[in-house]
């Protein structure tokens, strides 16, 4: 098994050296041509040699074997296009072809004293000494080749293959489907070696662990079959085949990883050295190149990160979730250090399509400018205790803009911002209402907070406390996604809303059913019974907007008359009815 699939690599490799080999082999049939048009040329010679014919052309009279000589260059032109062009094969050829005719030439010298034969015998001698001269050229020019297209393959300080072998070897195996499984290795601390030992004594090191890698791969003692490349500075990558469990992946990585940690001792110094192992698995973690070294070197990286005595990581679904998690929450700490989060306004219309107002949405972009999604970036800011500040940003620079575009339309619309559990509790939360109204000028009534239901949950008492008191300032409270949560009929009864918003998911069976139909009537007709409008969040469908003007739902936001805006097309939208 082990020499079928040796083969098989030397195949491979022997491929990529033969791809970026600059020099294309003449195809077989010139070769076959070559052979024809000498036999040609060569018989054509023999004929026009014997005959005493002549040709006239206008008044020259020329006889026929004076054409021999022609035809005789045409098959040395054969000959030598074979020595050129067919390396040895072609040398061998050539010289077969024409030591074959001085047996020929001499005889008939010797026995039938024809002497005419004799340019022919020179000629051919000048023949051999240019294939010969061509061949030992051919030869200087494949071993310079030979050594280019090593090189072009091989580390120079390790002498193991490098990135471009490892590269060449992974496309083709991932061509032929071939299950491996690729491992980023990272030697710790490297920069340390380098510092105390210098940068000879660095790369020491590093030939030391290629020497006792390469003597794994090359025997074979890890059970499976390996490929060790250096792929730059510290950074190795294994190609391991031919296992069966992903037990068997471990315990190869974990042979290299022994004979790495084996005291190494250069210049009388002793080391011990780690590396960061993290693997991942073709197909089964990715079928494609870029993304099984992208899971590798993320692997790789946990491990550094987690900095264990565990060496070795597989990469999984988990750990992906796991490093988005942390790039999101330093984008969230970064947006709010840097002020960027800003809000877009989404309208809330009457069923008669008049404007009711707008919900001021949280907004971020990554470090590309593209939008992160709010699904993605509240959580994070709700994980990380910092969705208070998210809302504080979203609230004051909402505010402010609807301060003054109600000031210059004179526009009777209300402004509903969100407001998170943990914002809500805090203790200057109503400070921060009455210091925001008089900034942006707003009158108390023309501005909602949404709250969602697991306040009740969470701190049922000091909720009730702050709603009461976000009441008596006049400023409206809505509660928001209802019915995904708690939704128990006691709590909302004591409840000091103004707006009942019934969440998405419930709008978008309605129409599938005759019961989720009745199930939102029943909520409009609680929450009027409870003395709250009724607004439907997430409508799209015209079918949806006519039940729900059949059932008495009061107001209604989504994206059939109003997706989230921008602050200008937001404030077109409020001239357009106001202006
Ligand atoms: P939400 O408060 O329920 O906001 C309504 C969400 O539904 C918005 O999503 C809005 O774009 C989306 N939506 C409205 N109409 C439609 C529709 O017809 N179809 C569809 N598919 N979606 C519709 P968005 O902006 O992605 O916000 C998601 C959630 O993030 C919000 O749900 C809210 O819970 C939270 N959020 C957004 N901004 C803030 C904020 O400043 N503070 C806090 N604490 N949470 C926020
Ligand atoms: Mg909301
Ligand atoms: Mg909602």
């Amino acid at each position: 098994m082990r020499d079928s699939s040796d083969t098989g690599q030397k195949q491979i490799l022997a491929k990529t050296i033969d791809s970026i080999a600059s020099r294309r082999k003449a195809p077989w049939s010139m070769y076959v041509v070559l052979l024809l048009l000498y036999t040609a040329a060569t018989f054509t010679v023999h004929i026009v040699s014997q005959t005493q014919s002549v040709i006239r052309i206008a008044d020259a009279v020329i006889p026929l074997p004076t054409f021999a000589g022609v035809f005789s260059s045409l098959a040395n032109i054969c000959i030598i296009f074979l020595a050129v062009y067919y390396g040895t094969l072609g040398f061998y050829t050539a010289m077969a072809i024409i030591l074959f005719q001085f047996p020929l030439l001499i005889s008939r010298i010797i026995l039938h004293h024809n002497v005419s034969v004799l340019p022919g015998l020179f000629s051919n001698l000048l023949t051999i000494v240019a294939i010969v001269v061509i061949y030992l050229n051919n030869m200087d020019v494949q071993k310079y080749q030979a050594r280019l297209r090593d090189q072009a393959v091989t580390d120079i300080l390790t002498g193991l293959p490098n990135r471009f072998a490892c590269s060449e070897l992974v496309n083709e195996l991932i061509r032929r489907n071939t299950p491996f499984a690729a491992v980023t290795i990272d030697i710790n601390d490297f920069k340390m070696i380098n510092d105390t030992m210098g940068f000879d004594g660095g790369n020491r090191v590093l030939k030391e662990i290629a020497s006792r890698w390469k003597n794994i791969a090359d025997t074979g003692t890890s059970g499976t079959l390996d490929f060790i490349t250096r792929t730059s500075g510290d950074e190795f990558v294994l190609v391991i085949r031919n296992y069966h469990t992903d037990e068997e992946i471990v315990s190869t990585i974990r042979k290299y990883e022994t004979v790495l940690e084996e005291k190494l001792t250069i210049d009388d110094c002793d080391f011990y050295v780690t590396a960061s192992f993290g693997y991942a698995e073709f197909p089964v973690d990715a079928q494609e190149k870029n993304a099984l070294f992208s899971y590798t070197t993320d692997a790789m990286n946990e491990v550094k990160r987690v900095n264990s005595s565990e060496h070795i990581r597989r990469f999984s679904a988990e750990l992906l979730k796991k490093l988005n998690t942390h790039e999101v929450e330093n984008m969230v700490r970064t947006a709010i250090e840097n002020d960027t989060i800003f809000f877009n306004l989404q309208p809330q219309y009457d069923m008669s399509h008049r404007l009711r107002g707008f919900e001021a949405l949280a907004r971020m972009k990554d470090a590309d400018g593209k939008m992160v999604s709010p699904g993605v970036f509240i959580p994070a800011a709700e994980k990380m205790g910092l969705i208070d500040k998210v809302d504080g940003i979203v609230f004051r620079k909402s505010a402010l803009f609807f301060g003054d575009l109600i000031r210059k339309t004179g526009a009777d619309i209300t402004l509903s911002i969100n407001a998170s559990v943990r914002h809500l509790m805090k203790n200057n939360f109503i400070d921060e209402i009455k210091e925001i109204l008089k900034s942006s000028g707003i009158p108390a009534e023309q501005l909602e907070i949404e709250i969602t239901e697991s306040v009740m949950i969470e701190s049922a008492e000091k909720a009730l406390s702050c709603i009461n008191e976000i009441r008596e300032m006049g400023v409206k409270v809505a509660i928001d996604d209802f019915g995904t949560g708690y939704s128990s009929l006691s709590y909302l009864n004591s409840f000091p809303a103004n707006l009942l918003k019934i969440d998405k998911s419930f709008i978008d069976k309605m129409n599938n059913s005759d019961s989720s139909k009745q199930y939102v009537a029943a909520i409009i007709s609680i929450g009027h019974i409870m003395g709250f409008d009724v607004i439907s969040e997430g409508v799209e469908e015209t079918e949806q907007l006519d039940t729900l003007r059949d059932i008495g739902c009061d107001y209604i936001q989504g994206f059939i008359w109003g997706r989230p805006l921008p602050q200008e097309e937001a404030e077109k939208v409020v001239m357009e009815q106001f202006g």
